[in-house]
């Protein structure tokens, strides 16, 4: 049932309900038109009940005055006596003044005929029954016979009689009888028949016989035992109607009533209708009905059709339509529900082009969403920076396409790692504080750490982030910053040469005078606080004279290995050796006080004379330095200052070589 329903389209659902209201409508017909019928057969009945009564009544006029006739007749004392010729006379007389009769007779008690109006007499009475019925009566009763041939006249009729009162000649008058001209009574059945316009019949139900009837449908006096009617009017129906097939088969409507006076006969009157007649008006009102319903039917659906197609089926496809366009994705579509439809249809509409236009910006949105993730995509994959989100636990969340280029992994494959995991083991506490920094709501910018790529080699990269609260985690960016590193390390490297080159005397390879300016400033404004600050001046003790004997080379590689073994007698970091200029080198000894400065001279001297660079032109004929050794604390306190100590050592120089060289002194007196 409800797979049935199931495939019910809205048009056929509505006919349906146009069926379902229209079908009382239709049963109220139906119910008229069987009320029709009814009432056309309980008339038909009626009528039929009515004619037969009234025809009735009026055939009895026949045995009303054959009965009168014989009444008076019996009396007459030419039928008592019936004495011939005088009998037959009278009798062929009154039976040609009466053709309703075919003779007339009279019957000694014996049954042989005394008179009759042929002039038959002496014979036998054939209707033995009659006859007997009658003599057996009392009184003057009128009695019916059956239907027989006359074997007198040799026609069908019916015989009727009366007992003849005794005459003294005779104890039993024997009876007096005429019989009836079927003919006759078929004329005025024929005659009221055609009045009516239905069909009678007379028949006598004990013998089984139809008398006669019109229209004609057998001969007078036919047996017809297989006839409907013989058993409903012997079971003595009241209402006196009843529906049976007529004599020659077909359907008829009858009403039936004895017909009175000749109850000895036991004859009735039968008037018939078809049922076809009696509904032939009901028939024809169910035609047209019909034919009004079926239109009206037509018209009610098609127009009811019509009207749902405009009003309901073209409401839903508007709305359907519209659905499946949104459905496809298309957005623009308007309903164009008519202004005349119903309401709810309107709302309908409205909602769905509501839908559709929210869905439309919602497209827009969703577009310009797209577009600028598009956008971002395009930039994050084609930022030389590695960008990545990384979550509160430090795993990534998010990776740009340059991990292909710095680190030769897929984005893909980075996710959900940390970034500690790359970096090299020496270089991880690097990432870790980092990203611990993140966490606690710091920034960083630039911080360099290697790490490890997919390949196996190992580069530099420089990693900036700050925390991003809506993630709960961080926004890091990778630089790789291999190749810049290098440079700068190689650069540093460079840098780190050229200054030493700058600070060092190419010759002696001992901090130049510049760097001996700078250093001596330094540390004398760092060792401020204490007095224990010393620095000495040497100087190689006729040099010009070794220049000029063993030439300009020699002195040089003579300069160098002086300078080597001031070098070599530099203790601390802090101490700095220096050519001061020309053949004088310096050594600054920032925490040495006087004794320990002169000490120190002394065994550079030493280690100078140790040298034993022979020089012809020097007193020992080796080569030697006198050394001037100045401390802070000589110098007054409103003088302390480099100028002030380096002159002090210079007077002292001066005075060693006054001393006659190859000594150390510590003032200048
Ligand atoms: P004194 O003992 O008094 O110091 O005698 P001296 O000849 O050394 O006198 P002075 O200190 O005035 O002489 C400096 C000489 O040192 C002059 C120069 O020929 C020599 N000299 C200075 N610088 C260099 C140098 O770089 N190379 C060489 N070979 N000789 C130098
Ligand atoms: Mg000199
Ligand atoms: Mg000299």
């Amino acid at each position: 049932m409800m797979n049935v329903l199931r495939n019910i389209g809205v048009r056929a659902r509505l006919l349906l309900l146009i069926a379902a209201a229209m079908l009382p409508l239709i049963g109220l017909i139906v119910t008229g038109l069987v009320i029709s019928y009814r009432d056309a057969e309980h008339e038909a009945h009626r009528n039929v009940a009515n004619e037969a009564r009234l025809g009735a009544a009026k055939m009895a006029r026949v045995f009303d005055d054959a009965q009168e006739f014989l009444a008076t007749l019996r009396h007459m004392p030419q039928v008592l006596q019936a004495e011939q010729p005088t009998c037959n006379t009278l009798l062929a007389g009154l039976k040609a003044e009466r053709a309703q009769l075919l003779s007339i007779g009279v019957i000694a008690p014996d049954r042989t005929i005394l008179c009759h109006s042929r002039g038959v007499t002496g014979s036998l009475f054939h209707d033995e029954d009659l006859f007997e019925q009658t003599i057996n009566s009392r009184g003057n009763r009128f009695v019916v016979g059956d239907f027989l041939v006359s074997p007198i006249t040799g026609r069908p009729t019916i015989a009727v009689a009366m007992r003849l009162p005794p005459t003294p000649g005779r104890a039993s008058g024997g009876i007096i009888f005429a019989s009836l001209n079927l003919s006759m009574i078929e004329r005025d059945v024929q005659l009221l028949s055609e009045e009516a316009g239905h069909s009678w019949t007379i028949v006598q139900p004990r013998a089984t016989r139809v008398i006669l009837g019109w229209p004609h449908a057998v001969e007078f006096g036919t047996v017809a035992p297989d006839f409907e009617l013989f058993p409903v009017i012997r079971a003595g129906r009241t209402g006196r109607t009843t529906a049976v097939k007529s004599l020659a088969g077909q359907p008829t409507i009858y009403g039936f009533e004895p017909i009175p006076n000749a109850s000895t006969g036991d004859l009735w009157l039968a008037v018939g209708v078809p049922p076809a007649e009696v509904f032939a008006t009901v028939q024809n009102r169910l035609r047209w009905t019909l034919f009004a319903s079926a239109g009206a039917l037509i018209l009610a659906l098609g127009g009811t059709a019509l009207i749902a197609y405009w009003m309901q089926l073209r409401p839903i496809a508007l709305l359907s339509r519209s659905a499946q366009r949104i459905g496809a994705g298309n957005f623009d579509v308007r309903t164009g529900m008519g202004h005349w439809q119903a309401p709810e249809f309107r709302r309908l509409g409205q909602l769905v082009d509501r839908a559709a236009l929210t869905l439309a910006q919602a497209k827009a949105a969703e577009e310009a969403v797209a577009a600028g993730q598009r956008r971002f995509q395009l930039v994050a994959d084609n930022t030389v920076d590695m960008i990545s989100c990384v979550d509160a636990e430090g795993q990534r969340t998010l990776v740009t396409g340059a991990s292909r280029r710095i680190l030769g992994y897929e984005p893909a494959e980075l996710m959900g790692l940390s970034p500690v995991d790359l970096a090299v083991e020496e270089d991880r506490p690097i990432v870790r504080s980092l990203l611990d920094t993140f966490r606690t709501g710091g920034e960083a910018s630039g911080v360099r750490y290697r790490v490890r790529r997919k390949d196996g080699t190992v580069i530099w990269v420089e990693l900036s982030g700050r925390p991003i609260d809506e993630i709960g985690g961080c926004v890091v960016s990778m630089r790789d910053v291999d190749q810049r590193q290098r440079t700068e390390a190689a650069l540093a490297e460079a840098n780190r040469q050229l200054e030493l080159l700058a600070a060092t005397d190419e010759l002696t390879r001992l901090a130049n005078r510049r760097t001996f300016n700078r250093r001596l400033e330094e540390a004398f404004a760092e060792t401020s606080g204490s007095a224990d600050f010393s620095l000495l001046l040497l100087d190689v003790d006729h040099f010009k004279a070794f220049n000029d004997r063993y030439g300009h080379p020699a002195g040089d590689r003579c300069l160098a290995m002086v300078s080597d073994t001031l070098a070599a007698c530099v203790r601390k970091d802090d101490e700095i050796g220096a050519r001061y200029g020309g053949e004088e080198l310096a050594l600054i000894l920032p925490g040495i006080g006087p004794a320990e400065a002169l000490l120190r001279a002394e065994t550079i001297r030493r280690a100078v004379a140790a040298l034993a660079i022979p020089h012809a032109d020097a007193n020992g004929g080796t080569l030697t330095v006198s050394i001037g050794v100045a401390s802070r604390s000589e110098l007054s306190v409103t003088k302390a200052g480099p100028t002030e100590i380096i002159q002090k050592a210079d007077e002292a120089l001066y005075a060693a070589k006054a001393a006659g060289r190859n000594q150390v002194r510590a003032r200048a007196a």
